[in-house]
């Protein structure tokens, strides 16, 4: 599985979507530990997720 199919999930997740199919939280989070990358890509989602959170109550 790809790293874009991994982000595509952490963006889905972040929304409260469902994840795509063939990804489970386990699966999603067992990747976030061993990829930098992907990491960095949650944190920034969740971030972002705040922000707009924060935009939103205001
Ligand atoms: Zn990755």
């Amino acid at each position: 599985m790809h790293c874009v199919e991994f982000r595509t999930a952490v963006s889905a997740r972040v929304d409260g979507e469902e994840l795509p199919p063939g990804i489970s939280d386990a699966t999603l989070d067992s990747h976030l530990r061993g990829c930098a990358e992907c990491c960095h890509w949650d944190e920034r989602a969740r971030r972002l997720k705040l922000l707009t959170a924060a935009f939103d109550l205001g």
